[in-house]
C-alpha cells in the first residue's frame, strides 16, 4: 500500500481466534474499499496463517508480540493472560512507529473484548473503536449481568429485558453462569464494558432490521453502529469479484472436494453441518449425530475438525459413502451459498449464525456453550429460520432427536414458512450490507468522520 491514503489510516487489532478474526478481516475489506488504508495488527504466534489470508487483500499486517515464541500446548485461558500482558506494549511501539511516518495511524479499531487497547490508543494520541464479534442481545446481556440485574438462580424465572424476549436459562450465554471454569475468557469479555463510554464509536457485527429494538436501546447509552453482516460482498449480492480466494481460515478447507461433491446433488438435498473452530462434542453425542443424520437418509456434509476425527463412530464414513462427505475443514461460505445446501446443523456461533441468515439457509440450532444458546433463541423464536434440539434429561441430544430436526426442517409442516423467513432475512441482510443499506452508510459515516480527524 502506497503511504498516501485519502480517507485515513486505521490500525485493526482482532483476537486471535477465528470466530473473532473473520469479522474484522471483513470490515477491514469495506474500510478498504471506501478509502481507508488499514494495517492488520497480528499476534506474533498467528502472523503466517494472518499473512496467508490477507495476502490477496489491499491491506499490510504488521506483527505485535503476544509472548508465545513457541507456540505450546497452553489452554485459551493461559493464551489470553499471555496475549493481554504483552500486545500493549508492542502494538504502542507499533503506533509510534508509524506515527514517524508521512500517514499516521488515526484509529485502531480492536476487539471490545480487549478493552485496555483504548488505553494504549489514548496514550499514543488516537481515537479507539471497539468492535463487537457478538451481537447486540449478548452484550446487553452480559451487561445486566454486571449491572447486577439478573437474579441468581438463574434457573428459577425467566430473565427479562428492555427491548429482549423473555428468557430462559436455557437461552443465557454459559459465561454467566461458568465464570469459575473460564475465568480468563469471561473477565476479558467482560471487561468491554468498563470504558465503552469514552470510545469514539463502537461497531457491532449485526444489522439494524436484525436487532432494532436492541439497537435503540444501546443507542441510549453508547454510540453503537452496527456494520454487519460482515461477510465478503461478492456472497451478499453475487457480484463475484473473482475473489473467490477470501480465505478467512486458520484450517485447510477441502474446498474443491465439497464443491464438487455439492454439484452432483439435487437442489436443497444436504444438510451441511459444523461446530465452528472450539465447539467439541462428546464421544456419545457425537454417535447420536452421526446415526441420527444417517438416519434421517439426506445427504450430508459434516465438518469434523482433525482433533474429534477419532470419536467417530467406526465404519461410520464407509457406512454413509453413497450419502456423505466427511471433511475436516469447509470453506463454509462457498457451502452456504450452494444451491444443493437445504439446512444447516449449526453451534450457533454467531459469524456461522449470521452467514446462514445472510444466505438464506435454514437452521437446526444446536448450541454448545458462550454465546450460542442465546443466538439459537433468535435463530428459532424471533427471527423463525430454524429449529432447536432438545436433549434429554441426561443432556443428550439423541439420534432421534436429531433425525426430527432435520426433517421438520427439510420437508415438516413448517419446512416453508422457515424457508419463507429465511428468504426474507437474507434479502434484509443483503440490503443493509449494500450500497446505500443501514450498515452501508455507518460504514460511510465513519469513514467522513475519519478524514477529519487529526493525524
Ligand atoms: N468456518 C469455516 N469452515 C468450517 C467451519 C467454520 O470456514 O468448516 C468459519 C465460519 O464460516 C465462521 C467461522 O469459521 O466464519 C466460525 O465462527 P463462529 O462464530 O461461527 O464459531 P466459532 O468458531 O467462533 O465457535
Amino acid at each position: 500500500m502506497g503511504s498516501e491514503a485519502k480517507a485515513g489510516h486505521v490500525l485493526v487489532l482482532p483476537f486471535p481466534s477465528q470466530g473473532h478474526i473473520n469479522p474484522l478481516l471483513q470490515f477491514s475489506k469495506r474500510l478498504v474499499s471506501k478509502g481507508v488504508r488499514v494495517t492488520l495488527a497480528s499476534a506474533t504466534s498467528h502472523l503466517n496463517s494472518m499473512q496467508w489470508q490477507v495476502s490477496y487483500t489491499n491491506f499490510d499486517v504488521e506483527p505485535v508480540f503476544d509472548g508465545v515464541d513457541n507456540g505450546g500446548s497452553e489452554t485459551i485461558d493461559e493464551y489470553i493472560e499471555r496475549f493481554n500482558a504483552n500486545i500493549p506494549r508492542s502494538l504502542a511501539e507499533l503506533i509510534d512507529k508509524f506515527s514517524r511516518t508521512a500517514d499516521p495511524i488515526k484509529c485502531v479499531v480492536y476487539d471490545s473484548a480487549l478493552a485496555w487497547v483504548l488505553d494504549v490508543a489514548r496514550s499514543s494520541g488516537v481515537a479507539g473503536c471497539p468492535f463487537f464479534t457478538q451481537p447486540f442481545a449478548v452484550n446487553a446481556l452480559y451487561y445486566h449481568y454486571l449491572q447486577g440485574v439478573l437474579k441468581f438462580p438463574l434457573e428459577e424465572t425467566a430473565v427479562s429485558l428492555p427491548a429482549m424476549p423473555a428468557l430462559e436459562f436455557k437461552d443465557l450465554p454459559s459465561l454467566i453462569y461458568e465464570r469459575t471454569s473460564h475465568p480468563a475468557i469471561c473477565n476479558l469479555i467482560l471487561s468491554q464494558f468498563s470504558n465503552i463510554q469514552d470510545v469514539f464509536y463502537i461497531f457491532c457485527n449485526t444489522f439494524s432490521e436484525l436487532e432494532h429494538e436492541l439497537e435503540v436501546w444501546m443507542a441510549s447509552k453508547w454510540p453503537i453502529k452496527p456494520v454487519g453482516p460482515a461477510i465478503p460482498s461478492m456472497f451478499l449480492d453475487k457480484r463475484l469479484d473473482g475473489d473467490r480466494n477470501y480465505g478467512v481460515s486458520f484450517f485447510k478447507p477441502s474446498t474443491d472436494t465439497c464443491l464438487k461433491w455439492l454439484d452432483s446433488k439435487d437442489p436443497k438435498s444436504v444438510v451441511y453441518i459444523s461446530f465452528g473452530s472450539m465447539a467439541a462434542l462428546g464421544e456419545d453425542q457425537m454417535a447420536e449425530m452421526a446415526w441420527g443424520v444417517k438416519a434421517s437418509n439426506f445427504n450430508f456434509i459434516w465438518v469434523v475438525r482433525e482433533s474429534e476425527l477419532k470419536k467417530l463412530p467406526t465404519n461410520f464414513s464407509e457406512q454413509t459413502s453413497d450419502k456423505g462427505l466427511v471433511v475436516t475443514w469447509s470453506p463454509q461460505l462457498e457451502v452456504l451459498a450452494h444451491d444443493s445446501v437445504g439446512c444447516f446443523i449449526t453451534h450457533c456461533g454467531w459469524n456461522s449464525t449470521l452467514e446462514a441468515l445472510s444466505l438464506g439457509v435454514p437452521m437446526v440450532a444446536m448450541p454448545v456453550w458462550t454465546d450460542q444458546p442465546t443466538n439459537a433463541k433468535y435463530v428459532t423464536d424471533v427471527w423463525q429460520v430454524g429449529v432447536r434440539v432438545k436433549a434429554n434429561e441426561k443432556g443428550t441430544v439423541t439420534k432421534e432427536e436429531i433425525e426430527r430436526c432435520i426433517r421438520e426442517v427439510m420437508e415438516g409442516d413448517r419446512s416453508s414458512e422457515i424457508r419463507k423467513s429465511s428468504d426474507k432475512w437474507k434479502k434484509l441482510a443483503i440490503e443493509a450490507a449494500d450500497e446505500g443499506g443501514s450498515s452501508d452508510k455507518n460504514v460511510e459515516e465513519f469513514v467522513a468522520k475519519l478524514k477529519a480527524f487529526p493525524s
